[in-house]
């Protein structure tokens, strides 16, 4: 179970406790039994300790017992009835072995022409105090192939088995597997190139009693969150296919990789496209209820709130479902409504929040191109956790992060901000193909975007302190092997490689350049129309605005895993007669390349890397006084650098930002403290 604001202790505290009377009325008879039988003498042997037993058996021994028996048969008959008889009990390897299944029987229909969701039109009644909702809605169908489509494939959710599935044309349905949710209709006039229909579902979501395995109920009394995961798919469902390589192995599965291979062209043909949305939303009276899109009206009718909501730009992929007892900021960016719904109680975030979300506006539609949309809505979502996530034009967070406020003052990171500006990074990102470096491509750019408002509006310490934290090796500790960044999914690939390379070049050749390549590359893969952009595209992009000089530092960035080690070994200073101060540094260079296996090989090093010396900084920001700070062609192996500054010199080093040499170590290698001579 769990407390959090919104929810309260629903809705896992009841099932809990059922679970944990059930055992207390076992523990009860395991007493009786153990008084019963208890040692308190010399008495040897089971024999003679049943006999005491017996001689110890009261009335109200008996009577306890049997209560306890009795107990456990009703509280367990209840679990049972709830667990097996309300809801279908199926073990782990169940699951797996349905899944499995799923895969054999329907991946032969993964690449057949089937029709698109372009746009989906919905009636959403949320009941939060019986724990339901109904969903009436129908899907646009447009067939984008060059061929007629005669059968439709559409997949349901096992939870909430969809009624009243009907197109607007006659077609018959030849197969219906409840179990593994696949369903296939075959249409009496097939759907003509270019042409459209009409899908029609129906869907209830339902909490009937509790289930044995830890489960969030969609809809509660005070903050209800669904997706359209519960609503009907069109097509074979890739999403459900086991990923593990050892189940997959179990079940006779060919091995699978998590992405197709960036090379792959007909992975970057499958556009899903942008999805219109409508939707009005029936709540209780006393709540608010959220879905994607701009708030068209509100009105109250037979003692419920309606809400209509409408995203024609795009309701992106996965379109959430909010309702509960909201207070609503709102507030505006140039023509764009903020909407801002949160718990009456939790409101100290808002401010931080919306300086972040207007600054990202600022920057991106500055640096990016428009934002697509005319809204931006914010919605607290009930649960502890402190995790963001952004979808179009909506950002969600779990209570936490409204809780979260960071002490502001010397030498703090404005985490909380960062994260919103990563969030809102991602309204620029653009329909990505589904191959290695999707997530480079989407996390990647969603944290070099969010770095460079934090730069511009909060300032470069605030950004350095926001690297020095990235640096961490929690949560994504570095990983030395594995595929270049062009290829990479893994989140260090995605959330630190990738910010970090592109953080580097903004350093080597200017932000400008960089914010090019990337407003490029929007403007031309941002419709989402087929071939989607990948790694490579992006790449292109870069390579374009790259002067010659510095084409080696991209490959060495991208094409492979390369890793700088600087280390300063010891730094002096002397004041000179003119009262300068003349620092001689001593530095090490290293440079390896790592390739897949995690084999690292030493390569040639002579570049430039930067050389600084510092003053006595602020505190906290040790690194606020740069006295000299300079491009130096750095050769693998030991070097003496003697440069001259104005003022006495605290701090100097290799590399001290770490541009480059992006490991985190207790004592910075890179930086040594001046030791002052004469
Ligand atoms: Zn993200």
């Amino acid at each position: 179970w769990s407390y959090s604001d919104m929810r309260g202790f629903a809705p896992l505290l009841g099932p809990w406790m059922w679970f944990k009377l059930y055992w207390a009325a076992w523990a009860l008879l395991l007493a009786v039994f153990a008084r019963l039988l208890w040692l308190r003498g010399r008495e040897r042997g089971l024999r003679a300790r049943f006999y005491l037993a017996r001689q110890r058996l009261t009335r109200a021994t008996v009577a306890t017992a049997a209560g306890a028996a009795g107990l456990i048969v009703t509280l367990g008959g209840f679990v049972f009835y709830n667990t097996n008889v309300l809801n279908k009990y199926r073990t782990d390897s169940e699951v797996t072995a349905l899944q499995a299944e799923y895969e054999q029987r329907y991946k032969r229909y993964d690449s057949i022409p089937q029709p698109r969701v372009t746009g989906s039109k919905l009636r959403v009644e949320i009941h939060p105090r019986r724990g339901e909702a109904e969903i009436r809605g129908s899907y646009n169908l447009v067939n984008y192939n060059d061929v007629a489509i005669d059968s439709i494939h559409v997949a349901t959710s096992p939870r909430a088995r969809p009624e009243a599935l009907a197109f607007d044309r006659k077609a018959a349905l030849v197969l219906a597997d409840v179990e593994r949710g696949h369903r296939i209709y075959s249409l009496a006039t097939p759907l003509q190139p270019g042409d459209s229909m009409r899908l029609g579902f129906e869907v209830r979501i339902r909490q009937r009693g509790f289930r044995n395995e830890s489960y969030d109920a969609p809809v509660v009394a005070n903050g209800t969150y669904f997706t359209n995961h519960w609503f009907p798919q069109i097509g074979y469902q890739q999403g459900r296919e086991l990923l593990s390589a050892g189940d997959r192995r179990a079940h006779g599965l060919a091995p699978r990789p998590v992405l197709a291979s960036l090379y792959n062209v007909e992975a970057r043909m499958k556009s899903s496209g942008r999805v219109t949305l409508d939707a009005v939303v029936g709540t209780d009276e006393s709540q608010v209820a959220v879905a994607p899109g701009r708030l068209l009206r509100t009105w109250k009718e037979g003692g419920r709130r309606y809400f209509h909501y409408s995203a024609d730009a795009d309701a992106g992929s996965e379109t959430g479902f909010f309702s509960a007892r909201y207070a609503v900021h709102e507030s505006k960016w140039n023509d764009v409504t903020i909407q801002v719904f949160h718990h009456p109680g939790h409101s100290a975030h808002v401010e931080r929040m919306l300086r972040s979300v207007r600054a990202s506006l600022e920057y991106y539609t500055k640096n990016y191109g428009p934002y697509r949309h005319r809204h931006l809505s914010v919605v607290e979502q009930a649960g502890n956790g402190t995790g963001m996530h952004a979808e179009a034009a909506m950002i969600t967070h779990a209570e936490g992060f409204a809780l979260w406020n960071p002490k502001d003052g010397a030498g703090r990171l404005d985490l909380p901000s960062a994260i919103v500006a990563h969030e809102m990074g991602h309204q620029w990102n653009i329909p990505l193909a589904r191959v290695e470096g999707l997530p480079v491509m989407a996390e990647g750019l969603a944290w070099y975007t969010g770095m460079q408002v934090m730069r511009e509006h909060y300032g470069p310490a605030q950004l350095r302190r926001l690297m020095r934290f990235m640096r961490q090796p929690y949560p994504y500790p570095q990983i030395r092997r594995g595929e270049p960044l062009l290829r990479g999914q893994d989140p260090y690939m995605a959330y630190r490689r990738a910010p970090f390379a592109l953080h580097a070049l903004t350093e080597y050749m200017g932000v400008d350049r960089v914010n090019t390549a990337l407003r490029r590359l929007i403007e031309k893969h941002g419709s989402g129309a087929p071939p989607l952009a990948t790694t490579l595209d992006f790449y292109r992009e870069l390579k374009a605005v790259t002067p010659d000089s510095l084409q080696y530092l991209l490959h060495d960035l991208f094409e492979v895993n390369t890793f700088w080690e600087f280390e300063a070994d010891r730094v002096t200073a002397e004041k000179t007669q003119a009262g300068t101060w003349q620092v001689t540094l001593n530095v090490r260079a290293r440079k390896v390349v790592g390739d897949s296996a995690g084999v690292e090989t030493e390569v040639p090093m002579d570049e430039l890397v930067p050389i600084g010396v510092f003053g006595r900084g602020e505190p906290g920001d040790e690194l606020s006084a740069p006295l000299y700070l300079k491009m130096h062609r750095i050769r693998s192996g030991k070097h003496a650098i003697t440069v001259t500054v104005p003022r006495e010199p605290a701090l100097a080093g290799i590399d001290p930002y770490h541009l480059l040499d992006w490991e985190e170590r207790e004592d910075d290698g890179n930086i040594e403290k001046v030791k002052i001579g004469k």
